[in-house]
């Protein structure tokens, strides 16, 4: 696939961005930074596009979407390969990330209408003479904001949810992978038959904060936001002077916790993946684990003795790919330096791992909860374990984040409970992050990891918005909400409700 000229998809394009490889450097495209009057205009042409989008029906999106899956699948491998070239995940990362996100195009557009359509509800006894429904209608241009790391599952668990609940979207990709971005939109418009996306729902803006900040600005109906909650906070105050709603997807700090019965093996396999796959840069990453003491020796050997194996490199082969940005580099150093500087034991590596853009996978023990380390987002391949004496005392640790994005439990007999004390939105038990490729599951978090959810049910009602009607379907007996009333009526009313509601 060609990435097209700069200029095909700006009306000024005054200002420019290269998006390139981060092992290599390599030049991938040139993107225009869309500045205030291009997003207008680029909005304006979505939200023209809402009308026919709308009138097509459940049925009628859902088709146009099977057909943007399909083209998906035929250009599977330039896709994976393009996702690999511009965030320097091994291919294998990239297959997976674009896997999951077709499951979730897949059962979007094909639970629209089922979670969507108009259904009755109960009228209630004292208005037993209507009927009463609720719609879940489109918002109308839905503003998708998607971080890097993950740049196809992330933000098309907001695009594909939005566009099958009716709306149109504009989506702006990360500055570092406006690539992926623009692929995305463009095999839309080739599915929809319409290559030039004259008449699409799916627009593309690119550039930077600038560029997102716009966005945000343009009177939009929704901003469905994924990227860092100090970035949040930006969106949500732009978005605060015209009162348009936000999703927020932000960090986290997940926690995975060890039980004494827990499968050993099968922690230390998760824990390793859950804290480095994707070098470490995913939301829902392991960040901290806390593993009780009886059991602790063992699973810091093991977790030792698997991560000192993996390959990092820019080479096919490789387990870990490079950092993806260069300030993040800096923090992943920070990390491991105030780790170590507070007490922390390096079982694995040190700040020498640090050889950018890569990081070698880096274990640390002990380190006190105090540390940024502990109570920051990493976002790079380090693996945190702390002893403590048991599940009670790693649960409140765990709960002591400002965080509170997923986490996961390994224990034999008391996993589930141990998962219902956990103040996260999303919790893998026995298992690593098995709830991202659960489309019926929603994702989100609390506190500083943000609100709203996108996947399953809630994340079709999150691009929605309901509407309630009810019918008269014959006369009242009784008509209290009229100046027609009389004593005696109302008597009666009052009378019905102490008979209706006593018991
Ligand atoms: P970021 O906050 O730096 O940027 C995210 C997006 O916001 C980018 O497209 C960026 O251009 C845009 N942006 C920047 N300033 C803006 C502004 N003022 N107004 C509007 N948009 C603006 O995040 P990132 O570094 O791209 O992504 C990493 C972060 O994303 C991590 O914290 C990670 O945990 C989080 N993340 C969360 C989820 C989730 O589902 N909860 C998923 C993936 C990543």
């Amino acid at each position: 696939m060609s990435i097209h000229p700069v200029d095909s998809v700006t009306p000024s394009a005054p200002a420019t961005f290269t998006s390139s490889g981060p092992a290599s450097g390599e030049y991938i495209a040139q993107f225009a930074i869309h500045n205030s009057q291009d997003v207008a205009a680029i909005v304006a042409r979505a939200r023209a596009a809402t009308h026919k989008w709308q009138n097509q029906g459940f049925s009628g999106r859902a088709r146009q979407l099977k057909r943007w899956r399909q083209l998906m699948l035929t250009r599977f491998d330039e896709l994976t390969d393009l996702v690999s070239r511009e965030t320097g995940k091994p291919q294998a990362d990239a297959t997976i990330e674009v896997v999951i996100a077709i499951d979730h195009l897949h059962w979007a557009a094909g639970n629209a209408k089922r979670v969507l359509k108009r259904h009755h509800v109960a009228p209630g006894m004292l208005m037993f003479n209507h009927s009463a429904t609720v719609e879940y209608r489109p918002l109308g241009v839905v503003a998708v904001i998607g971080p890097w790391n993950y740049p196809v599952f992330t933000p098309m668990g907001s695009i594909a949810y939005a566009l099958a609940a009716g709306n149109a979207v504009v989506f702006k990709p990360s500055e570092f992978t406006p690539a992926v971005g623009y692929w995305l939109v463009d095999a839309f418009n080739e599915a929809l038959g319409d290559p030039a996306g004259k008449h699409s729902p799916l627009h593309l803006v690119t550039g930077d904060g600038t560029t997102g900040n716009a966005l945000c600005r343009s009177l939009v109906n929704k901003v469905a936001f994924t990227g860092s909650a100090a970035t949040g906070r930006r969106v949500m105050t732009a978005c605060a002077d015209s009162l348009i709603p936000v999703l927020m997807e932000c960090g986290g700090k997940d926690a995975l916790l060890v039980d004494t019965d827990a499968d050993l093996k099968a922690a230390a396999d998760a824990a390793v993946w859950g804290s480095v796959s994707n070098a470490g840069q995913t939301c829902i990453g392991v960040e901290r684990i806390y593993v009780a003491e009886s059991v602790a020796g063992k699973f810091i050997d093991m977790v030792t003795e698997r991560a000192s194996k993996l390959r990092v490199g820019a080479q096919p082969d490789a387990d870990i790919g490079p950092i993806t940005t260069p300030a993040q580099v800096d923090i992943v150093t920070r990390h491991i330096e105030d780790g170590i500087s507070r007490g922390g034991q390096a079982r694995v590596g040190g700040v020498e791992s640090v050889r950018a853009p890569f990081v070698e996978p880096v274990v640390l023990i002990d380190v006190p909860e105090n540390s940024i380390a502990v109570s920051e987002e990493t976002f790079g391949p380090v693996i945190l374990i702390n002893r403590v004496q048991d599940m009670d005392s790693a649960v409140k640790l765990a709960n002591a984040a400002h965080y509170g994005l997923g986490a996961t439990v390994f224990s034999k007999r008391r996993g589930k409970a141990i998962a219902r004390q956990l103040n996260v939105g999303m919790v893998g038990v026995n298992s690593i992050l098995p709830y991202v490729a659960i489309p019926t599951l929603p994702f989100g978090g609390c506190g500083q990891s943000g609100f709203g959810r996108i996947h399953g049910a809630d994340g079709l009602r999150e691009f929605a918005q309901p509407q309630s009607v009810a019918a008269q379907l014959f006369p009242p007996l009784l008509k209290p909400t009229s100046f027609a009333r009389s004593r005696h009526t109302m008597g009666l009313f009052a009378r019905l409700a102490k008979l209706l509601y006593r018991w």
